[in-house]
């Protein structure tokens, strides 16, 4: 067994950490210059892969975005400001020396859970993040799915209703519109205008708040979840229809809210899926945390023939 590196690249954070076996055994974070271009957010990636680089056998890098995994490229990254074309993979190689692989950062966090965590043992799974974006992957078969050009599996950007609100990537009605944090939040603000609810003694609500408080009992918070779980189960009754998976796993901070999250989303997906009593599915949350992703790069640079 031999250790690698495997690094997290987000707008707000990078993660780095060197993995052995199954554990990431040295780590550190770094917050993301994103503003200063791509030429300063290198030499933070650089930095963070320098820590560990006697001890790695090669740099496993996952980023949110448009990656080409095969040519190495970042196509573009939305958190990262002109991150366009960036042949990523050869710029570190001559760096480093090492053997370098880079991939979509939710890719890696599904790598994660695959090998190690809620995934474990399964050939058909969809992961998703909820966040302030909605991210998705899927395996296929036993297959990571990546798409003709690198965009499989952006299930944020799934329609749940064609004429809703529009939506940041140009189009209408997508669920991240509906269930990204900001959204929630808005939801929220709404109801409080109209309803008596514990929610409005908080000056800055986040989709944590909400889940405490509705775990505690406020109607209005139980009604958010509800609302938002709904929602959900509408994107993943498509997921199931279309894929099949024996196991879709919830991804993020939101997905640590327990039942008030999962019952309305079971429910849903149930009411609305082609012959549920003849399926084998699971809808369970993530096991691994923030550290998904730095196993599942690291996972993804050790195995080439992924
Ligand atoms: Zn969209």
């Amino acid at each position: 067994m031999s250790y690698y590196i495997g690094v997290d690249v987000g707008g707000t954070n990078i993660k780095a950490g060197i993995v052995y076996k199954d554990s990431v055994i040295k780590r550190i974070n770094l917050k993301t210059q994103a503003d200063r271009g791509p030429e300063e957010c290198l030499n933070q990636i650089r930095r963070a892969i320098k820590n560990f680089i006697n001890e790695g056998e090669g740099i496993g890098i996952g980023i949110a975005g448009i990656i080409d995994s095969k040519k190495g490229i970042v196509r573009y990254s939305p958190n990262l400001i002109g991150w366009e074309d960036i042949r990523l993979v050869s710029i570190l190689k001559k760096d480093f020396k090492k053997p370098v692989r880079i991939l979509n950062d939710v890719n890696a966090i599904l790598i994660g859970e695959w090998i190690y965590g809620a995934g474990k043992g399964y050939k058909n799974i969809f992961l998703f993040t909820l966040g302030t974006g909605v991210g998705g992957a899927g395996v296929c078969e036993g297959r990571l799915l990546f798409g003709a050009n690198g965009f499989a599996g952006e299930f944020g950007h799934t329609v749940i209703n064609f004429s809703g609100p529009k939506c940041l990537c140009g189009n209408y009605g997508c669920l991240e519109r509906y269930v990204g944090s900001r959204y929630i939040i808005e939801l929220a603000h709404n109801k409080i205008k109209k309803e008596r609810t514990s929610l409005s003694n908080y000056k800055n609500l986040t989709p944590k708040i909400i889940a405490d408080e509705a775990k505690k009992g406020d109607r209005i918070a139980i009604e958010i979840f509800e609302e938002v779980g709904y929602y959900i189960g509408i994107g993943v009754a498509n997921i199931v229809n279309l894929f099949d998976p024996e196991v879709v796993i919830i991804s993020g901070g939101i997905s640590r809210a327990g039942k008030i999250l999962f019952e309305p989303i079971k429910r849903t997906v149930r009411q609305r899926i082609l012959g549920p009593q003849y399926r084998r599915l699971k809808i369970v949350p993530a096991k691994l945390g923030d550290e998904a992703g730095i196993l599942g790069s690291a996972f993804f640079v050790a195995n080439l023939d992924l």
